[in-house]
């Protein structure tokens, strides 16, 4: 399961990181110093940010040469391939003890699996976005293009049944390949329907192993360098889960705002990158695709019967 849910980008990120050897940085982890239910001292969400997305829209600066218009300062917080029980709803836990609103990218059979998480995440005033059913370990862009968009459309169906009770969706246009792995065929596609592909402008690396205390470190240095963005995190790592009350206490003690990003109707206002932008995900499946197709087909001559 694991595994599976892993994707080869994050696969290769983590070999890169144990060849770079992360230091895990000693640094203490703050508690939240307010009751529960009680905003007055919390982080809070500082902004309901509509996106709009007919036409489509590519945002994301890890992917993209465009992101939403942010001001400096502001973050979105954004979770993928939950939701899973025991990791899920400790984030959520966090997030409501913090009033901050976010938006979850769901696995589809992860919300198939859990939908009481999923109507928890509604409930409590989160995005649910869609992230396809079954998050493919050849990513959707090593499927065939037909394989790929019925993985996109049972996400949306599997995650608006377990939110909604019904799947007529997606009802919210919000979408991200897993490994960013697109193509442009799949982008024009959900462009044709009005769905935004969303990347990141930043991400806390947590598909590597480090502790909590390192999760922080390394992301807090993100965050400042950044001055805002969409930030990546995972509800399925239980290091995220364990890092993440410190980290809300982390962005309240300097002052960044957090931005709750809503689908409405209508374009997007959006900022281009800066000059000579170039898209670090590509460069990464470029080199991974090839490797990852050969890796499979070898393993399905190994099992094929002759
Ligand atoms: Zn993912």
């Amino acid at each position: 399961m694991q595994a599976t849910l892993r994707t080869s980008f994050e696969v290769l990120a983590m070999r890169l990181a144990q060849l770079l050897l992360i230091a895990p940085l000693v640094i203490s982890l703050p508690e939240a110093g307010h009751a529960e239910g009680d905003c007055s001292g919390a982080l809070g969400t500082a902004r309901t940010l509509g996106v709009g997305t007919e036409g489509g829209l590519e945002i994301g600066l890890k992917s993209y040469p465009r992101t939403l218009a942010l001001a400096e300062g502001e973050f979105v917080l954004t979770f993928d391939d939950g939701p899973l029980p025991a990791t899920t709803g400790l984030v959520l836990d966090a997030l409501k003890r913090e009033c901050v609103k976010a938006t979850f990218f769901l696995v589809g059979r992860n919300a198939q699996a859990n939908p009481d998480m999923v109507k928890r995440m509604l409930r409590e005033g989160h995005t649910v976005g869609h992230h396809s059913y079954s998050h493919p370990a050849l990513t959707l862009r090593g499927i065939s293009d037909a394989a790929a968009r019925s993985e996109i459309d049972r996400g949306f169906a599997a995650d608006d049944q377990a939110a909604y009770g019904e799947a007529g969706g997606p009802r919210v246009p919000f979408f991200r390949f897993p490994g960013f792995a697109d193509t442009r065929t799949l982008d024009d596609w959900l462009a044709s329907r009005n769905i935004a592909v969303f990347g990141a402008d930043l991400w806390a690396s947590d598909w590597y192993p480090m502790t909590p205390a390192a999760q922080l470190a390394l992301l807090m240095g993100r965050v400042d360098k950044a001055g805002r963005g969409i930030i990546l995190l995972h509800d399925t790592r239980a290091q995220t889960a364990a890092m993440l009350p410190a980290f809300l206490a982390a962005l309240k003690e300097r002052g960044y705002r957090i931005v709750h990003i809503v689908p409405r109707a209508g374009r997007s206002e959006t900022l281009p990158a800066p000059p000579g932008w170039s898209s670090e995900t590509e460069a990464a499946l470029t080199k991974i695709m090839p490797r990852l197709l050969q890796s499979e087909h070898g393993e399905r001559a190994a099992i094929e019967p002759r």
